[in-house]
């Protein structure tokens, strides 16, 4: 198509600068180097996690949004969304699960905590030392963040923290946790207190989950029975759980909806190419009119969610998104990303429900992208009370 330019109009802008598509191109490097060829027979254990996290952290790739003063990038949270695309593009994503995604936790540190306890911890995350990992959901707990029972006792210059957390990425080897604990018996936001606990203190218990999707994964429960935590490891205030959770969960939901997109686009490929060699009654699947419209509308509802992200992308860069928007993407692309999952497996036949084939991994993975970081019911919840 060609249609006369106005010769004052605006060039286009691509989403992403110079320096994120580097960084793209250098994740893309070290996913395709260190974790795809591995990937089907990584440990779960904490030396291996821990070991890949050191050579994330040597390629640059952690703790991205740490302020420079910190000794970070000073990034802005666009390149958590490159990671969660581009890692959730990668063939290992199905199976071993969020890995460097929880960076975004770092928010919490740098946005609540003291700058010694920003000095003493973001270098390690840098690094690849620190894993991190966000607690908040309980059994009785996880849409309904208020119903939280963990609680948090002031005693002299400490807090004493005991309850239970559940389903938490990266929980069994983390060495941080930002756990969401209760400092006041009411049922209200500011009852809520962040702290940063240290995961070798006395008193912390963790159990591996095995789960639907992700059989290398690290999603855990982590049981706090007394746990002592310093008063400075308080994050924003007393009360102050719910303000930090709130940014963090926004960009979480930015992060949720690139990793969706990602998968989308990974299993239309691998489905277009399954499609265009299965031989069928004389000719290729691909070849039947049914299969090329059943492709086309994904790829439209892919694009459609591409564009969707990138325009986020241009509004966070300019400072003018909202947690609105990034609940409209985590509902929509999430759900369009479920939709073409389960057209992608179709087309596999049999084979979609092997688990040798990885359609069959990202299926069964990306159906938590509707679930976590809050349901897409919550999203609708969040959209309709900012109208
Ligand atoms: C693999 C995995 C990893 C996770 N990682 C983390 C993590 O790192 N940290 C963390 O803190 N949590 C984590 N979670 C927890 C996740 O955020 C919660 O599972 C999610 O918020 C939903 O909470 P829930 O499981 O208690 O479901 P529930 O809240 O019990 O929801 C059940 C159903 O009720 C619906 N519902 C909720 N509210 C309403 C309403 N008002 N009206 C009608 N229907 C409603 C929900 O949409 C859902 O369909 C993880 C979960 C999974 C599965």
């Amino acid at each position: 198509m060609t249609i006369d330019v106005h010769p004052d109009a605006p060039a286009y802008q691509p989403a992403f600068t110079e320096d994120e598509d580097a960084f793209r191109e250098l994740l893309r490097d070290f996913l395709d180097r260190e974790v795809e060829p591995v990937y089907a027979t990584l440990a779960t254990d904490s030396e291996t996690r821990h070991a890949l996290f050191r050579k994330a952290g040597d390629a640059g790739l952690l703790g991205t949004t740490v302020p420079e003063e910190y000794g970070g990038m000073g990034a802005t949270p666009i390149f958590n969304m490159i990671i969660s695309h581009e890692l959730a593009k990668s063939h290992a994503y199905g199976t071993v699960g969020s890995l460097f995604c929880t960076d975004l936790a770092t928010g919490l540190l740098v946005d609540g905590g003291t700058p010694e306890l920003i000095n003493e911890w973001a270098p390690k995350i840098i690094a690849g030392e620190a894993i991190q990992c966000m607690a908040a959901t309980e059994a009785d707990a996880g849409s309904d963040v208020l119903a939280i029972r963990t609680t948090a006792k002031r005693d002299g210059d400490n807090y004493v923290l005991s309850g239970a957390k559940t389903f938490i990425t990266n929980g069994d080897v983390a060495d941080i946790i930002y756990v969401v604990a209760r400092t006041a018996p009411e049922r209200r936001g500011r009852s809520l207190s962040m702290f940063l606990v240290d995961g070798a203190s006395a008193g912390i218990t963790r159990r591996k989950l095995r789960t639907m999707g992700f059989p290398l994964g690290n999603t855990a429960e982590l049981y706090f029975d007394d746990v002592v935590v310093p008063a400075g490891h308080l994050l924003g205030g007393e009360g102050g759980a719910m303000r930090l959770l709130m940014g963090a969960l926004a960009y979480d939901r930015l992060q949720i909806s690139a990793r969706a997109l990602g998968q989308a686009e990974l299993a239309f490929q691998l489905t277009l190419e399954h499609v265009r060699q299965r031989q069928m009654f004389g000719q290729t699947l691909g070849d039947y009119q049914v299969t090329q419209f059943a492709m086309a509308e994904m790829k439209t509802e892919i694009e459609v969610g591409r564009t969707m992200l990138e325009d986020i992308v241009r509004k966070v860069r300019s400072g003018i998104s909202s947690e609105q928007q990034a609940a409209m993407a985590k509902l929509w692309v999430c759900e369009m990303s479920g939709r073409v999952l389960d057209r992608c497996m179709q087309l596999f036949g049999g084979m979609g429900f092997m688990d040798e084939s990885p359609i069959s991994r990202i299926y069964t993975s990306n159906r938590v992208l509707r679930v976590y970081g809050g349901t897409s019911e919550t999203m609708k919840q969040a959209i309709a009370r900012a109208l």
